[in-house]
């Protein structure tokens, strides 16, 4: 498992990161953005889809910023994890990504923009070779996807990184930057149905920072995931609920879903639904079933898609425990 070659970028500024892809984007050179490195090196090393360039931004200082309403796509999971201004729903989620090592190393912009995974596509490449690839990494043979077979145009690869359900709770907004300019959208738009595009980035776009607003501070709630191994395994399927409230009065409520599908899902209507009506743990049951008939996990990740699927109203119902305790959550 040789590391292929590859040009590596180092630019201290956003501006210069521009330059540099807006230069490479001219002589018809591939890049990657490489933040971390935890997710891009291993799939590098295994041979899946490598570019000849990389642009490290590891030294641009300005998307390190951290504070309660911001948060730079440079901060460090572990920082995440440790600082007094991030969101405790936020902290909660930092807290179940994969291992101490790779929280240190690891980007909120890298788990944002996380590659989809796939059995048949994480794997070495002896190993692909030997079921003649797939349509994600298919060297130039054409080959099929593995998962939804004879057909070559879709891949429906998981979309497995866990802070993205919570920032969509709490209402966040991600900031573009490419050599044509600045652009921002609520969270919930940014992800595309598409295990290979897998978000609106353009070629030579980055993430620089998400906001939250300052009514996030309102929201409680909690993250649950399910996972193989607690020490540091990718979501299986994760769920984030997140809720204000007025007195005793639920006043507003959040769901979102993670693990299940090529992107992670805000679920509004669902959500509106069981606020309209509700009735406590009779809401939660339903609201668990709506979630489990709304998302539609395919056969491409350790545990099967009916097993996922049971276990979303359970995640949902593990995600409401703090409801009526708050502290227990927080
Ligand atoms: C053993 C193991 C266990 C893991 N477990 C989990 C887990 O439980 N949950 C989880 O969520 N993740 C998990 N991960 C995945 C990963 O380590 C984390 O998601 C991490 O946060 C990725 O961040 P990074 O900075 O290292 O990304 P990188 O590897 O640097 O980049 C990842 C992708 O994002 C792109 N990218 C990076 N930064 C930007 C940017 N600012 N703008 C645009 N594109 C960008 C890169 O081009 C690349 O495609 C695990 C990884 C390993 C190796
Ligand atoms: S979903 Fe299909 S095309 Fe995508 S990685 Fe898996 S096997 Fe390959």
């Amino acid at each position: 498992m040789k590391m292929p070659p590859f040009v590596l970028h180092s630019p201290s500024s956003i501006t210069e990161a521009m330059s540099i892809a807006e230069t490479l984007m001219d002589i018809g050179e591939d890049f990657d953005w490489i933040s971390g490195g935890t997710d891009l090196l291993p799939n590098y090393k295994w041979h899946l889809n490598p570019k000849s360039s990389v642009i490290s931004l590891a030294g641009v200082q300005e998307m390190s910023m951290l504070t309660s309403t911001h948060i730079g796509g440079m901060v460090r999971i572990h920082d995440l994890c440790n600082s007094p201004s991030t969101h405790p729903m936020i902290r909660q989620a930092a807290e179940t990504i994969a291992s101490v090592m790779i929280r240190r190393s690891g980007t909120v912009g890298g788990n944002i923009c996380l590659d989809t995974r796939c059995f048949w596509f994480n794997q070495t490449e002896d190993w692909r070779r030997s079921i003649e690839w797939c349509h994600k990494c298919d060297c130039d043979t054409s080959a099929d996807c593995r998962v939804i077979p004879n057909q070559n145009t879709l891949c429906v690869a998981t979309y497995q990184a866990d802070l993205a359900p919570v920032l969509m709770c709490l209402g966040a907004t991600i900031h573009l930057v490419s050599p044509q300019g600045e652009r921002s959208m609520p969270l919930s738009e940014f992800f595309e149905l598409d295990g290979m595009k897998r978000n609106v980035l353009e070629e030579g776009e980055l993430v620089s920072h998400l906001t939250l607003p300052k009514e996030a501070e309102n929201w409680n709630g909690a993250y649950r995931k399910l996972r193989l191994r607690e020490s540091w395994d990718f979501p299986e399927a994760g769920v984030a609920v997140a809720w204000t409230k007025e007195g005793d009065n639920l006043e507003g409520l959040r769901v979102a879903t993670t693990g299940c599908e090529s992107i992670p899902r805000l679920h509004e209507e669902e959500a509106s639904l069981a606020l309209e009506n509700w009735n406590g743990a009779e809401s939660i049951k339903e609201l668990g079933q709506a979630i489990r008939k709304a998302v539609k996990p395919v056969n491409n990740t350790y545990f099967p898609p009916a097993y996922r699927r049971k276990m979303l109203p359970v995640l949902v119902k593990r995600a409401f425990a703090g409801l009526n305790s708050e502290a227990e959550v927080l």
